[in-house]
């Protein structure tokens, strides 16, 4: 007989997980991601001792209907594609299947969800992959998912977790760029109790900036609008004289995707030129849209990379976007005589 065997399935999720679960935030950015896609108007996150010992994502979408409960907790199970032709043009957030399984796989899950407003809807609680709970509960419409206790069976990945206040920066780090990308859902996050976020979700991103990078910063943001037939792109950037040290406050979203893209960053780098201060970078939140078959989301477990099809020209479009903005504000470095 031979000696090959499929992995049982817990375990192929616990592998799984290695990739797609490296710390709290990865459990967080999956979890927010669901809830976008669900097309929730508010998402309130809170987190305790940084996301180590609990994170809570609740939202007011579409909801699990009970049938679909313990099938959202199945490795490769989605609503969200179904054919060849969906891979090639993804619209949503997520779509491996992957999520729910792998963070079930490595901590303790609550879910509650209602799919209506008749005030009833069901609990699944898994543990280490193991069902423990699975009943009707009373419950408002939409999903809410509490993660307790990341890799407390999978010591040597909790050894390697960092210091409370990193891995909270990391937690932050994903609402912020969550809440970047959609200004029309209102989000709020707290840490130990404590409220280090609210937006108001009216849909304007100047009002998202202040939230995060404080009102002076947002109220001297230049609009960023330009379109051609492939790309759009909107957003704000910095004038060049708000500058920071690092490239942490350069956010950038494909058809509502936070991704670090050099294919973007660096062409914005450029169109600001010799007016940037030496290794200074500015503050900037571009929203950049195409059709889904011209970027391939299915590069990266965690979806952080994409590959564009048109690279050159997309590049060069950017450039040209920004330019245009920045161009427009007629500005002058300050420190320079003017004759
Ligand atoms: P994916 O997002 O790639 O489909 P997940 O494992 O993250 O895979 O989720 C599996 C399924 O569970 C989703 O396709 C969706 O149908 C359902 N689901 C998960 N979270 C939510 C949520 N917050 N609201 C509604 N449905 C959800
Ligand atoms: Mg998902």
């Amino acid at each position: 007989m031979g000696i090959i065997r499929p992995l049982d399935e817990h375990l192929a999720n616990q592998i799984a997980a290695g990739e797609v679960v490296e710390r709290p935030a990865s459990v967080l950015k999956e979890l927010i991601e669901n809830a976008v896609d669900a097309g929730a108007s508010r998402i309130d996150v809170s987190a305790e001792e940084g996301g180590l010992q609990l994170l809570r994502v609740a939202d007011n979408g579409a909801g699990i209907q009970p049938d679909d409960m313990l099938t959202a907790f199945q490795r490769h199970a989605t609503s969200k594609i179904s054919t060849d032709k969906d891979l090639f043009q993804i619209a949503t957030l997520g779509f491996r299947g992957e999520a729910l399984p792998s963070i079930a796989a490595v901590a303790k899950v609550k879910c509650v969800s209602a799919t209506d407003d008749s005030g009833l809807g069901s609990l699944l609680e898994i543990e280490a992959g193991t069902v423990t709970t699975n009943r009707e509960t009373n419950a408002p419409k939409g999903t809410e998912m509490v993660v307790k206790e990341i890799f407390y069976n999978t010591p040597a990945r909790l050894k390697y977790m960092k210091t409370i206040q990193t891995e909270l920066g990391h937690l932050s780090d994903i609402v912020y760029r969550q809440a970047l990308a959609r200004p029309d859902i209102a989000f709020t996050f707290s840490h130990n109790g404590n409220v280090l976020l609210r937006t108001p979700g009216t849909g304007d991103l100047r009002q998202v900036v202040a939230a995060i990078y404080g009102t002076a910063s947002a109220k001297a943001m230049i609009e960023v609008q330009d379109e051609n037939p492939d790309y759009s792109l909107n957003g704000l950037t910095a004038m060049p004289t708000e500058t920071r040290a690092n490239r942490n406050a350069l956010t950038v979203l494909v058809n509502g995707r936070y991704v670090r893209s050099q294919a973007v960053v660096q062409p914005l780098l450029q169109a600001y030129h010799t007016l940037l201060p030496l290794h200074r970078y500015p503050l900037a939140v571009l929203n950049l849209r195409m059709h889904p078959t011209l970027v391939d989301v299915n590069v990266h477990p965690a979806k952080l990379e994409v590959r564009f099809s048109k690279e050159v020209e997309l590049r060069a479009f950017v450039e040209g976007a920004i330019k245009k903005a920045v161009g427009k504000t007629a500005y002058i470095p300050s420190g320079t005589a003017v004759r």
